[in-house]
């Protein structure tokens, strides 16, 4: 795990920002001076077949972040050019996460949304100027063959015997494969960048596919096409058509940069494109520790019903950890002390944590939450009263006022709060042992009350406790200090204390790599990752909104949920506890 420290510490570093660097640079040269253009454009370009996860917002933050400190904008484009896989529905939770984030793709009145689909009618033209002068011919081996005849990493592949086909032959079978005159995989449209591509050491340069037959509906272009870019082919270009400055990628596309620049090279070359196009640079991805972030296995999550769904409080979802109560600012803030660079490495779920206490503590009001009740009795207290109590909405901004609510002869308190037979050194309620007076304890912003005893039921189960308290002793009264006492604890009274659900997340998976090395990551489920309780809070919490954060003191941030709570009857999410438990 010291690892883990070293990357974050590395990334935390000023310097790591090099895209800042380059951004930079690019400004002070005027290479991307251009009439009534930003100095930088970025884009976001996820595609929409899932839900984005913690591992986009790191992209999010650096591209839309990037636009933001210079004066730019970022588009959101989705990269829809795989008609069998995307949907209308993954496209609108994506709108909405971006803006949830607080990134904003409009500038001056203009919205940035764009769609690859859009450019259909511009790509295959490009397609079709390609083939025209030499750079792509249509292939019409089988599936097979391409896959044998592509070579291997060490192995040169071997030329396509319709490699030589004439251009005019090409362009005649590409214009039939748009008419839909062929079934999905007869022929495939392939660049050729040079005479002896096939032996390239870059796989991906070795005759890429550029466009493929699929007859499928598509969620904006319906049944207009069926034949669909691939996605080496379309990025590119829908880069250099929104005029994009720099491209940033993860580090996987780092061996498809030189077809990029080939593609664009060639198309300005063939009057399509004005220098300087789009350059595209590569940043490590985001691996989180105690997770997994691959879209297919958080499908799987969802479709063995191991979660309740994408939006699962436990989920890296961005909805998961929106309802699990994570703050926007929270994730702009993880996302700015990891850094950005090449270096690949896990980053600890501790530093995302870490960052949601740091944005909370300051913000989120306090709160009293018994979450494991025990009964406490005052016997000397008079039946029926119930006497009023405050404490502040926030301990470092007294300018937030205060909270009140009642003490009265019967409370809530935490289990773990009395202890029959005290062990060394605890300071909660104990009941006289011998000689010995029961401990003395201070209900926190109430009164210092001592233990006189405790009942228990048949199974010998303590199920309540017995005190006295000192009718002087209340906090904030004079006089009320000189009562000296170690233990502190958290009540709310029985009477008026709201019952509410509760539910205790903690992280999904025990095991730091739960996929690493290709284990099966879910044998590394965390079985007490959800705990659901029925807890006793403060009356003034029947008020809490849904997304309303708090910290319920001694146990750490919980906010309302957004799905299950309703008015007046609030259900609560840990959101993370007060202190790492995790450390070893
Ligand atoms: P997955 O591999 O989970 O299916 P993806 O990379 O295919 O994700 P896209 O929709 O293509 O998902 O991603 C949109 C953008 O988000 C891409 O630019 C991609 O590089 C970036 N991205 C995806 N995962 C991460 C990650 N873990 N860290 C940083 N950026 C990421
Ligand atoms: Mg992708």
């Amino acid at each position: 795990m010291s690892n883990d420290k070293n990357n974050t510490a590395a990334a935390n570093a000023p310097s790591s920002n090099f895209l800042r660097a380059i951004v930079e640079s690019d400004i002070a040269s005027g290479n991307y001076r251009r009439d009534g253009l930003p100095p930088v454009i970025t884009r976001f370009p996820p595609e929409p077949n899932g839900y984005l996860h913690i591992g986009h917002a790191k992209s999010i933050c650096v591209n839309f972040g990037l636009a933001r400190d210079y004066n730019g904008v970022c588009h959101l484009r989705f990269d829809d050019t795989n008609p069998a896989k995307e949907e209308q529905e993954y496209v609108d939770t994506i709108i909405d996460t971006v803006k949830w984030l607080g990134f904003s793709w409009e500038q001056n009145g203009t919205s940035h949304l764009y769609y690859a689909s859009d450019y259909f009618e511009q790509l295959y033209q490009m397609a079709e100027y390609l083939i025209t002068a030499g750079y792509a011919y249509v292939d019409s081996q089988s599936a097979e063959d391409m896959a044998k005849n592509r070579g291997n990493f060490g192995t040169p592949g071997t030329n396509s015997a319709f490699r030589s086909r004439p251009a005019d032959e090409s362009l005649a079978l590409f214009r039939d494969m748009r008419a839909g005159n062929y079934k999905d995989g007869e022929h495939i449209l392939r660049a050729k960048i040079s005479e002896d591509a096939m032996a390239s050491p870059n796989m991906n340069m070795r005759d890429p596919a550029i466009y493929r037959i699929r007859h499928a509906h598509h969620h904006r272009t319906g049944d207009a096409w069926c034949i669909y870019p691939m996605y080496d082919y379309t990025h590119p270009i829908s880069d250099a058509l929104e005029n994009i400055t720099q491209s940033l990628c993860t580090l996987e596309f780092q061996d498809h940069r030189p077809f990029y620049d080939w593609l664009l090279a060639t198309l300005t070359e063939g009057g399509f494109f004005k220098q300087p196009v789009p350059r595209q640079y590569e940043f490590s991805r985001l691996n989180l520790t105690y997770l997994v972030m691959s879209k297919r296995k958080l499908r799987q999550l969802v479709d063995d019903g191991i979660v309740s769904g994408w939006d699962d409080p436990r989920m890296p979802t961005l909805v998961g950890l929106r309802r699990r109560g994570y703050t926007p600012e929270s994730i702009q803030l993880f996302c700015e002390r990891i850094g950005v660079s090449k270096a690949d490495g896990w980053i600890d779920m501790s530093t995302l944590e870490g960052s949601l206490r740091d944005d909370l503590d300051p913000k989120a009001p306090r709160a009293t939450a018994v979450l494991r009740p025990l009964k406490l009795i005052i016997d000397n207290f008079p039946e029926g009263e119930s006497i009023e109590c405050t404490s502040p909405v926030h301990p470092h901004f007294p300018e937030r006022g205060v909270r009140t609510f009642p003490i009265t002869k019967h409370l809530w308190i935490e289990q773990d709060d009395f202890m029959e037979v005290p062990s060394k050194g605890y300071f909660r309620f104990f009941p006289p042992i011998g000689d010995a007076p029961g401990s003395r304890v201070r209900l926190r912003h109430g009164y210092v009350t001592e233990c006189t005893g405790y009942d228990k039921d048949a199974d010998g189960k303590v199920v309540a406790v017995h005190v006295k308290y000192f009718e002087d002793s209340k906090s904030g009264t004079e006089g009320s200090n000189t009562y000296k006492v170690k233990g502190n604890i958290h009540w709310v009274s029985a009477e008026t204390a709201l019952k509410a659900e509760v539910r205790l997340y903690d992280r999904l998976f025990t095991d730091p790599q739960p996929d690493g090395g290709g284990k099966d990551f879910l044998a590394a489920l965390n079985p007490n990752a959800l705990e659901v309780v029925t807890a006793y809070l403060e009356p003034g919490m029947s008020a809490a909104q849904p997304d309303q954060r708090f910290q319920f003191e001694r146990h750490g941030y919980f906010v309302a949920d957004r799905v299950d709570s309703v008015a007046g009857k609030p259900v609560f999410n840990r959101v993370t506890t007060l202190k790492d438990s995790w450390v070893k």
